[in-house]
């Protein structure tokens, strides 16, 4: 399964790492984590990210490795790129957000068109990647990375160890997503041993809000609306409310599941205002229902259980007509 992702190393010396836009966690730290990789490996390796790391995220780059891509600046970075590594977006170019046309087109430039690597865990990968590694049985992209520095003879060094934990914590919902396997179990098992403090890193994710977001999370639990006879429940969260908590829509890691909370609900529906007007629609199920598919239909994407999509329109409206869309989804597959 590696060894052509090994090769590509091998044969390689100027690296950049990207991932999809509103990153993550799991985005970030499988980036992180294979930069320190790399750069053990005496590569030399930039992390380029269309979109900047959201505040409650920022303490995971110790480092200060995470860059957010500036045309003018990253530019020569990329001309001179060798290979490009694309993490927990196999969705393809669009996904990676505005960095993705300037790396297509150097990954396309001739002669010597730069080699583009993929690894990721979502379901139905695009092709457009030189060497394409998706394992949907993954709990995260970051359990591929493991797999990647164990097979290729690496070290897990604590901060590659924490940067992997951090991403699996956060991809599998504190281990409890129906995509958690015993072998998510074992790899955090291992990045345990390998430096990782479980306690502090729960600490860092889930108990350092700004109060503002945690009074904004009160503030969403009165006031989700529940449909579908009880199996959806649903909120539409516009810019004057996440202005009034002093809160980013990036920031709403953990939001959208709020709703699966309540007995008897199957899908969550979280639908948010950015500042560009554009809608961010989160999704989440127990499983029982493919959100994904949905999801695709409005030209986004995900997993099982966790999907998105971003929509233009207005709020109320999208809210509406998704509500409709999911009521008759949960009744055909009740
Ligand atoms: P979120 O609701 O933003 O936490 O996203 C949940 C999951 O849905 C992510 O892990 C992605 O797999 C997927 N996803 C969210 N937004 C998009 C999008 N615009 N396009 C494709 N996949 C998405
Ligand atoms: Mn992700
Ligand atoms: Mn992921």
């Amino acid at each position: 399964m590696w060894s052509e992702v090994i090769r590509a190393i091998k044969e390689n010396q100027r690296f950049i790492i990207t991932t999809h836009s509103n990153p993550d966690l799991d985005a970030l730290g499988s980036e992180l984590a294979l930069d320190e990789y790399l750069r053990s490996l005496g590569r030399e390796v930039a992390i380029l990210n269309s979109d900047a790391v959201p505040r409650t995220l920022s303490f995971v780059d110790t480092e200060r490795r995470l860059r957010t891509f500036s045309p003018g600046r990253h530019q020569p970075k990329i001309e001179r790129a060798e290979a490009i590594i694309v993490l927990d977006a196999s969705g393809g170019w669009e996904r990676v957000g505005r960095i993705g046309r300037v790396l297509e087109a150097r990954a396309n430039r001739l002669p010597s068109g730069a080699t583009v690597i993929c690894i990721d865990h979502h379901p139905d990968p695009a092709e457009f990647a030189h060497v394409t590694v998706v394992d949907p049985e993954a709990a995260a992209t970051a359990e591929l990375i493991f797999d990647l520095i164990n097979q290729s003879g690496g070290t897990l060094t604590p901060s590659i160890a924490k940067w992997l934990y951090l991403a699996i914590l956060t991809d599998t919902g504190s281990f409890r997503f129906p995509n958690t396997s015993l072998r998510t179990h074992r790899i955090a098992a291992s990045l345990i041993e390998a430096g990782a403090d479980p306690m502090q890193l729960y600490r860092q994710v889930y108990e350092q809000y700004p109060l503002g977001l945690v009074r904004l999370k009160g503030h969403v639990l009165n006031s989700l609306q529940v449909a579908g006879d009880g199996q959806l429940a649903w909120y539409a969260l516009d810019q004057a409310t996440l202005q009034a908590y002093a809160v980013k829509s990036a920031d709403l890691n953990g939001f959208p599941g709020l709703g699966m909370q309540i007995g008897g609900v199957r899908v969550s529906l979280l639908c948010v205002e950015t500042p560009s007007g554009r809608i961010k629609v989160s999704l989440r199920s127990d499983g029982s229902v493919a959100v994904n598919e949905l999801a695709a239909q409005l030209g986004g994407g995900g997993h099982l259980s966790a999907a998105g999509a971003t929509l233009d329109g207005d709020l109320a409206q999208v809210a509406a007509q998704l509500v409709a869309d999911l009521e008759a989804l949960l009744e055909s597959t009740a």
